[in-house]
């Protein structure tokens, strides 16, 4: 969660600093603040507002400061507000700190220094940060930032300036992401690439434990003892476009129209003839062999994706697959060997919960195979195995492309998996992986259709709550098309196994009320219709969405909303663009603030 950013350089680091945390502050938005070192004193900006607020404060566009660190925030200690917002200072104002996560232990780091006279002025766990630095600092900055990073539990990504070294910034690692962009004549450090695209496209990875001293000219990387080591930049294959809005009005509808071409590069770029090929990865026919359960780890719209996956994985591989939130997952005691296969699933690569899960799993001699959009992630660089979503950066907080490019990955190693196995019929297999190839231009399809959703999302108005029922994968559907609708226009609705509501909820059905049945099971069409039947005999206004050619759901449902026919294996893949659609028209006509939605973040990167 949050986004940090720093510049060392020999020109205004205000331009960067105010440029890459608008970029992300996609990651936390609760305040924002800028910390600029100029003429050997700090210069602080902070606001409430949004990062464009920043710019509005007096002395902020004329300051001319080379060296400088900033922060978006979402907040986990204290409330949203200037105080709390970061940079925090020492209280003789020697260091600032920006920090994305968590400490842990702030409480008696605090109290510490409470009792040796040092006052605070925020709520945060990050204020120990700096008030530490003054306690430990004795001429020697980076062995400052060592000895106090010693004594911090939980997690962090740090960006540090100090008033005696007017060209150095400092940055810190563990458990929080932190690159850092290697430019010229000035370096920085941001949370992710999309701050540091527009400046430059070479970046160096440090890992967890690591500090880097980093000054206009040069960057050293330290270990945790001290020692200077030796790290090969990598470029990044993302440009600027990639993190721009390209026209459209906000970024959700920008990735929800590039959902095709993101399909079709996740799943080609895998395609060698008939032949699917997962560079660099270990797994293979024997060791599959060796798996006698899957376990899918994930949180929100991953874990949706991998409810998905559970039923595809069965079907196709005949293999027991669980799917767990990572939450829970970790903290179960869970029945994990080195016959299971551990998926975990997270668009960021940076999820908490999820690379908790996966540490877990591991040690319990699980091999770990992740689906990750975020190249170099802290879950990819952990896992034993990634396959990469190449969904390209996804600013919306909301997921969409992320969650159809996990969808694919999931179909790509279904097939893949199956033919080394041999647990499908082989003409039933290829039909599959003919269709998945047909994917993106279906689904650019049901995009076209957005005018008929736009209209039923007005419908819809501003109700109490709603209902998504749906069986097998279309269940799964539901899930991810209510959260998608609460996160963004703060609607209620629930999710329902149609099957399942007669045993309580169907209480809530009353006249008026609107359910929305996903129909693309044909297997099971039959006995979702009853389900609809009873929920219209008791007055439910019903919206469904059908495969092409069922005309039978129209007797039943107000208004159908149609889906090109597929595998029915791949139908979540079309099922799911029309209510990616209806919650963002939805959002629109409450007003909300859609990329950007009340109290979330994009990269969960705390507990
Ligand atoms: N724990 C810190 C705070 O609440 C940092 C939160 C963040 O990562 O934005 O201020």
């Amino acid at each position: 969660m949050c986004g940090i950013v720093g510049f060392a350089g020999k020109s205004a680091a205000k331009d960067f600093l105010f440029e890459g945390l608008h970029r992300l502050e996609y990651r936390g938005y609760d305040s924002a603040g800028i910390a600029l070192l100029n003429q050997d004193k700090f210069n602080i900006y902070k606001t409430v507002e949004r990062v464009q607020a920043l710019k509005a404060i007096k002395g902020f566009d004329n300051d001319g400061g080379a060296l400088g660190i900033g922060h978006t925030r979402w907040a986990t200690h204290g409330a949203p507000s200037v105080e709390n917002a970061h940079p925090h200072t020492s209280e003789n104002m020697k260091f600032a700190v920006v920090h994305n996560g968590i400490i842990e232990n702030y409480a008696s780091l605090k109290a510490e220094l409470e009792a040796e006279g040092i006052s605070f002025k925020s709520q945060t766990d990050t204020e120990v940060i700096p008030q530490l630095l003054q306690k430990y600092y004795e001429g020697n900055l980076i062995e400052a930032v060592r000895e106090v990073t010693a004594r911090l539990e939980g997690s962090y990504a740090l960006g540090i300036i100090c008033t005696d070294f007017p060209d150095t910034l400092v940055a810190a690692k563990h458990f929080s992401p932190l690159i850092i962009g290697l430019g010229e004549d000035a370096n920085i450090i941001a949370s992710d690439v999309t701050a540091i695209v527009s400046h430059t496209k070479k970046v160096l990875y440090i890992e967890d434990g690591e500090t880097a001293l980093i000054t206009p000219n040069s960057v050293t990387v330290y270990s945790a003892d001290g020692t200077a080591l030796e790290r090969t930049p990598s470029v990044v294959g993302w440009d600027v476009a990639a993190a721009e809005k390209g026209g459209y009005e906000h970024f959700m509808m920008k990735e929800i129209h590039e959902q095709p071409d993101a399909v079709s590069q996740t799943v080609e770029s895998r395609i060698r003839g008939r032949e699917i090929v997962f560079e660099d990865i270990k797994l293979n026919g024997e060791s599959l062999k060796n798996i006698n359960r899957i376990s899918i780890i994930a949180c929100g719209s991953a874990y949706h994706a991998g409810m998905v996956g559970k039923y595809v994985l069965e079907e196709t591989l005949r293999i027991p697959t669980e799917v767990d939130l990572a939450s829970e997952f970790r903290y179960r005691n869970p029945i994990v060997d080195e016959k299971t296969l551990t998926i975990v699933i997270s668009q960021s690569g940076e999820t908490a919960d999820t690379l908790a899960a996966l540490k877990e799993a591991k040690k319990r001699g699980s091999h770990v195979l992740s689906i990750v959009n975020v190249v170099g992630s802290s879950i990819a660089k952990a896992s034993d195995d990634v396959i990469y979503t190449w969904a390209g950066p996804e600013i919306a907080v909301a997921t969409t492309k992320g969650y159809s490019t996990q969808l694919s990955v999931l179909y790509l190693f279904a097939v893949w998996a199956a033919r080394m196995l041999g647990t499908m019929e082989s003409e039933k297999i290829e039909a599959l992986f003919d269709e998945l190839r047909l994917l993106p231009k279906k689904i650019k399809r049901v995009i076209e259709a957005e005018p008929i959703i736009k209209q039923a999302a007005k419908k819809c108005g501003n109700p109490h709550s709603l209902f998504f029922i749906g069986r097998n994968t279309d269940y799964a559907v539901a899930l991810e098309a209510s959260l998608k609708l609460k996160e963004i226009s703060y609607i209620h609705s629930e999710a329902y196994a149609a099957g399942e509501l007669k045993h309580g909820t169907i209480s809530l059905i009353e006249e008026g009320r609107t359910v929305i049945a996903l129909c693309a099971c044909e297997r099971l069409f039959d006995k979702l219709l009853s389900n609809v039947k009873e929920v219209r005999a008791r007055g439910a206004d019903v919206l469904a969405c059908a495969t092409e050619g069922n005309t039978v759901i129209e007797a039943e449902a107000q208004e159908v909303i149609y889906i090109p026919k597929t595998h029915p294996l791949l139908s979540a893949s079309l099922e799911v663009i029309p209510f990616q659609l209806y919650a963002y028209y939805a959002a629109l006509y409450n007003g909300c603030d859609i990329d950007k939605p009340r109290n979330l973040a994009k990269s969960v990167t705390v507990e």
